[in-house]
């Protein structure tokens, strides 16, 4: 849209869009250097799906694992970067990314209210340059404020309180809810920030082919916002918007995505190729086997400590302690888990009383999956065959062929606990399954009823397809040119990462990282390396 007579309802220098980290990096760095700055975020709550995140950042070299005597470095994470993603995605991207990993630390850390540990978990793929011991950082915990504080008041629940429409619980804000609070206090420290809930981008102004502004619903009406430097696109992906998941995935994915509620429905990216930005990776998402719940929702599993997951032939198809990215990858090549009507099972024996054998980051009620019929059980292997619709003897012969790798300690189809990320969460006596053998405690024989099957299916912690972006993290028309004045961060952008999630930390990290790159850039400077 050209026109030269605009009439603006609000200014600043620097518009950004969402409040996740990428959105809330990039605001701080424009606000610290003095820049008039205005986050609108969609929602009532600031933080989006970084505020459920474990947030482990994916840094390498940064100053914070130098503290806790963490040996990484740029080279290190670039030559396990590129072992990992290889020509995916252009190598200057990677290195914009690898490069700014350690100024974004010590960039955020120069503000008093920001403060990241070194926490183990391991990396996600065997390739040179890994850190079985994991190299990501994280934010420190951040003590509850004394009283109301109108920003902390408003960061997003954790998932599993968000999903029971409950309050965020008492005490220190944790993890990605941590890393959200403390960007808010940093970003309000400099004076420069001022914030809008419940504004949402509608689209994007333009002159002479520049963004100058944007359009959003605002409090049943739509503001004209001018942003004089810049805007900045860190609004998540398209994780909700069932339409797009069908027309470029192909998947029912918006009903089992982990991303926030309210907010990532694709707002900027359409908004963006409105305004003629060039688009990427659109079939791909960061991936995750998930707990199906009676309401039609999902819900992130890792961990296990137990148990196999078959496909609707009764047969194991991957590694189940594969990372869960990878292991979303196996869903999508077998077909298994990616509709409602080819589930995938999730099959265990008794010996965890009745609880289900790994992780799920929101709680599931035993009595409710039940009476949906997502968890079944059966005094017998056979019974329990007939229940979720598998051959009884594909069953009986995949189960009888894992006890007897359990028994050997050795998984000859798929490797199980072979790798690092797999013995990660069986790593000690006290979260080891009852019987895991020491020699290869992920292989636990099922052989003692009744027997349990729980429902899986595929979800994700948000899309990673978005406009295409340059190393300064301008947006690039189809021609490669960038549209001047429109930066993006996060899963609104084309991942750095490609089809690939290296290490835990990648999503967020990358976000951080070319938040940082835009801000720096959009004050006229280029961002430390
Ligand atoms: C349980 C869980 C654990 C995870 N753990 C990790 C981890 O440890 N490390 C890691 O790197 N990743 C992790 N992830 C993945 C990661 O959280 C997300 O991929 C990442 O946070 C996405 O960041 P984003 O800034 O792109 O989007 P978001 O954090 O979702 O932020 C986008 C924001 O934009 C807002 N918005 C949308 N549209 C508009 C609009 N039109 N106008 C204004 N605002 C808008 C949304 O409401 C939202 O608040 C995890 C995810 C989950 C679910």
């Amino acid at each position: 849209m050209a026109n030269t007579d605009q009439t603006w309802d609000q200014e600043c220098d620097v518009l950004v869009v969402g409040s996740g980290g990428g959105a809330l990096t990039g605001a701080y760095g424009t606000a610290a250097r003095g820049l008039d700055t205005l986050v609108i975020e969609k929602t009532g709550h600031f933080g989006g799906t970084t505020a459920y995140a474990g947030a482990c950042l994916w840094l390498p070299g940064n100053q914070a694992q130098e503290r806790d005597g963490v040996p990484d470095s740029a080279d290190l994470g670039r030559t396990y970067f590129r072992a990992v993603v290889g020509d995916a995605t252009p190598h200057e991207l990677q290195d914009a990314y690898i490069d700014g990993a350690s100024a974004t630390v010590t960039f955020l850390e120069d503000n008093p209210h920001v403060r990241f540990e070194h926490r183990p978990f391991p990396d996600y793929y065997a390739a040179p340059g890994r850190f079985e011991a994991g190299r990501g950082v994280f934010p420190v915990e951040l003590p509850a404020p004394g009283g109301p504080h109108p920003l902390l008041d408003a960061v997003r629940p954790p998932a599993w309180a968000d999903r029971l429409g409950l309050p965020a619980p008492d005490g220190p804000l944790t993890d990605g809810r941590a890393l959200i609070g403390r960007l808010l206090l940093a970003l309000e420290s400099t004076g420069n920030g001022r914030t809008l809930l419940h504004t949402a981008l509608t689209g994007l102004i333009t002159e002479a082919g520049r963004v100058v502004g944007a359009e959003a619903a605002h409090d049943g009406g739509t503001l004209r916002i001018r942003a004089r430097r810049g805007v900045l696109l860190a609004a998540g992906g398209f994780e909700a918007n069932a339409e797009l998941r069908r027309e470029w995935q192909d998947l029912p994915g918006a009903d089992w995505t982990m991303g926030a509620p309210g907010g990532n429905t694709g707002d900027a990216l359409i908004a963006a190729a409105r305004a003629g930005a060039a688009t990427g990776l659109l079939d791909q998402a960061w991936w995750c086997p998930s707990l199906r719940f009676p309401d039609g929702s999902a819900a992130f599993t890792l961990g296990l400590r137990g148990g196999i997951f078959v496909d609707g032939s009764g047969r194991r198809f991957a590694n189940e302690s594969l990372p869960y990215d990878r292991m979303g990858r196996r869903m999508l090549a077998a077909k298994a888990g990616t509709t409602p009507d080819n589930p995938v099972w999730w099959v265990f024996d008794d010996r965890f009383g009745g609880e289900l054998p790994g992780i799920t980051v929101v709680p599931a009620d035993r009595h409710a999956f039940t009476a949906a019929g997502l968890w079944r059980t059966a005094e017998t292997l056979d019974g329990l065959a007939r229940q979720i619709g598998v051959d009884a003897e594909a069953l009986g012969s995949t189960v009888r062929t894992f006890n007897g790798y359990a028994a050997e300690g050795v998984d000859a189809d798929f490797h199980r606990g072979e790798d690092p990320y797999d013995r990660f969460f069986v790593a000690d006596a006290a979260t080891r399954a009852p019987g895991a053998a020491d020699a290869n405690p992920c292989l636990v024989p099922i052989e003692s009823g009744p027997f349990h099957a729980v429902q899986i299916v595929l979800g994700d912690l948000g899309t990673k397809g978005g406009v295409r972006t340059d190393t300064r993290a301008r947006v690039l028309r189809e021609d490669g040119l960038p549209i001047p004045g429109l930066y993006a961060a996060g899963n609104t952008a084309a991942s750095v990462s490609g089809p690939h999630y290296p290490g835990p930390g990648a999503p967020i990290g990358s976000a951080m990282v070319f938040g940082h790159i835009a801000a720096a850039d959009m004050a006229g400077q280029e961002a430390d390396r």
